[in-house]
C-alpha cells in the first residue's frame, strides 16, 4: 500500500539512484512536493568505477551535499598507463574522492530524506498512467513523472523517448564491464587508467585499505573478465594477485546515447535513463547531477524546453572527451604516440585533464588541441 505522502505530488521520481535522488533533492530545494520509488532495497550497489572528478564533487555541493570525512578518499589527478609508458597530472583545483557505491548511496539518501523526500523502496514501478505513474499497480498521482530508472529505462520507452531508429545506440556504443573491490592499500595518490589491447582496466583508491577496479572491454565475445585482463597488465596484476578480494564481481553495460528528446508531456528522463557517455571518462555522475540540478530549477518554472536545450549543452564536453577516449582505446598506434607526448610534455596532460574536468575556454581547448596535433606530427 503506498501512502503517507502528499498525493497527488508535484513530481515522481522513478528510480533512487543517484540521479534520482539528485533530482529529487534539487525539487525539494526549490519547494516541490516529491515521492521516489525505486524496485531495490537501500544502500544501493552499482558496478562503477566509483571516481567522483572534482566537477561532480562541486556539482554535488551546489545540491547542498557534502561527503563527510572518513566516507571518501582523496586522490589528486589522473595517471594513464600504455604498455610501460606513464603519464600523469594533477587536478588543476578541487579534490576527487573514490567512494563505494554503497556509501555514496547512503550519503545521499539521508540528505534527501533530511529535505523531506518521501521515498518508496522495494517498490518497483510497473507504468505511466495520465495522472502520474503506477508503483505494484497502484497509482501515485503527480503533476510531473522522472525517469531516473538508468540505461535500461522502462520510463524512457513507456513515454516513447526512443521510437525513432536515431535514438538507439550503434553496436560499437555498447561496452562491457566489471568491477571488483580489493583489499590494498593504493600505492598512488592518482586515479589510474590501464590502457589494453581490447580493454582498459581502472583502479580507483576507494579507503585507506581499498581499491575499486574495473574492467571495460568492447565486445562480449572476448568475454574479458577482470582474472583473465589482468594478464595484460603485469604490474597492476602483482599488486592485486595476493589482494583479498572485498567484493564479487558484478557486471555492467556502458553505453553512449544520445536521445533526440527527453521529455514528452509531464514525463522527463535524467541520468543514465537520458542517455549518456561511455564510462571510461569517470564523468557519468557529473553529467548526472548537473541535469538533476537543472531539472530541479526547470520544473519549478514549468519549462522542460529550457531542460532538454541545457541537457544537450552539458553533454557536449563529456561526449567529446568520450570521442577522443575511445579513438585512443580503438588505435593503438596513435595511442602510443600520444602517450610519448604526454609522458615528454606533462603540460599537454595536464591540459587536457583539466578540459576534461571542465575547465579553461573553449580558447584553451583550441590550443590544447593544436599543441598537442603539433607533438604527434613531430613524434
Ligand atoms: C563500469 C562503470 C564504471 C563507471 N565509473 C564511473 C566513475 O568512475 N565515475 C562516474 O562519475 N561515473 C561512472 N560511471 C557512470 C555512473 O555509474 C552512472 O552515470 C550513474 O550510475 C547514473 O546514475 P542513474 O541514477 O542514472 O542510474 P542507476 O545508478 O543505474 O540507478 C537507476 C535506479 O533505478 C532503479 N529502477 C530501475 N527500474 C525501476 C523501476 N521500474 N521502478 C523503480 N526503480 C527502478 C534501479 O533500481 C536503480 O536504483 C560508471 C558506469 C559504469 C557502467
Amino acid at each position: 500500500m503506498v501512502s503517507g505522502f502528499k498525493n497527488p505530488a508535484d513530481v515522481f521520481v522513478i528510480g533512487g539512484g543517484p540521479a534520482g535522488l539528485a533530482t529529487a533533492i534539487a525539487a525539494r530545494r526549490r519547494g516541490l512536493s516529491v515521492v521516489l520509488a525505486d524496485g531495490a532495497v537501500p544502500p544501493i550497489d552499482k558496478p562503477c568505477g566509483e571516481g567522483l572528478m572534482p566537477d561532480a564533487v562541486e556539482a554535488l555541493h551546489q545540491l547542498g551535499i557534502t561527503i563527510p570525512e572518513g566516507e571518501a578518499y582523496p586522490f589528486r589527478g589522473i595517471r594513464f598507463v600504455s604498455d610501460g609508458i606513464r603519464a600523469e597530472a594533477a587536478f588543476p583545483r578541487g579534490t576527487a574522492y573514490g567512494i563505494r557505491r554503497t556509501d555514496l548511496h547512503r550519503v545521499m539518501l539521508d540528505h534527501a530524506a533530511a529535505c523531506g523526500v518521501h521515498m518508496l523502496w522495494q517498490a518497483a514501478v510497473t507504468g505511466l498512467h495520465p495522472e502520474g505513474a503506477l508503483v505494484a499497480g497502484e497509482l501515485v498521482r503527480s503533476r510531473w513523472v522522472v525517469g531516473a530508472d538508468g540505461t535500461s529505462s522502462r520510463v524512457r520507452s513507456w513515454a516513447k523517448l526512443d521510437q525513432h531508429k536515431r535514438d538507439a545506440p550503434p553496436k560499437k556504443n555498447l561496452r562491457f564491464a566489471f568491477r571488483r573491490h580489493y583489499r590494498v592499500a593504493p600505492w598512488t595518490g592518482f586515479m589510474e587508467l590501464h590502457w589494453g589491447r581490447d580493454c582498459q582496466v581502472y583502479v580507483t583508491p576507494v579507503s585507506r585499505e581499498e581499491v575499486c577496479v574495473a574492467l571495460i572491454s568492447s565486445s562480449p565475445k572476448l568475454r574479458l573478465r577482470l582474472k583473465d585482463a589482468l594478464g595484460e597488465f603485469p604490474e597492476l596484476r602483482a599488486r592485486l594477485e595476493n589482494a583479498e578480494l572485498a567484493s564479487s564481481e558484478r557486471g555492467a553495460i556502458t553505453v553512449t546515447r544520445r536521445l533526440r528528446r527527453v521529455y514528452r508531456g509531464g514525463a522527463v528522463l535524467v541520468g543514465d535513463a537520458s542517455g549518456g557517455v561511455d564510462a571510461i571518462t569517470g564523468e557519468g555522475l557529473c553529467l548526472t547531477f548537473r541535469q538533476a540540478a537543472l531539472l530541479g530549477d526547470c520544473l519549478a518554472s514549468g519549462d522542460l524546453a529550457r531542460y532538454q536545450k541545457g541537457h544537450r549543452r552539458l553533454i557536449r564536453r563529456p561526449a567529446l572527451m568520450a570521442r577522443m577516449m575511445l579513438f585512443m582505446a580503438r588505435h593503438s598506434r596513435l595511442r602510443q604516440r600520444t602517450m610519448q607526448v604526454f609522458q615528454s610534455s606533462p603540460r599537454s596532460f595536464a591540459g587536457m585533464l583539466a578540459m576534461h574536468v571542465g575547465e579553461g575556454t573553449a580558447r584553451h581547448l583550441i590550443s590544447n588541441g593544436i599543441a598537442l596535433g603539433w607533438e604527434l606530427l613531430k613524434a
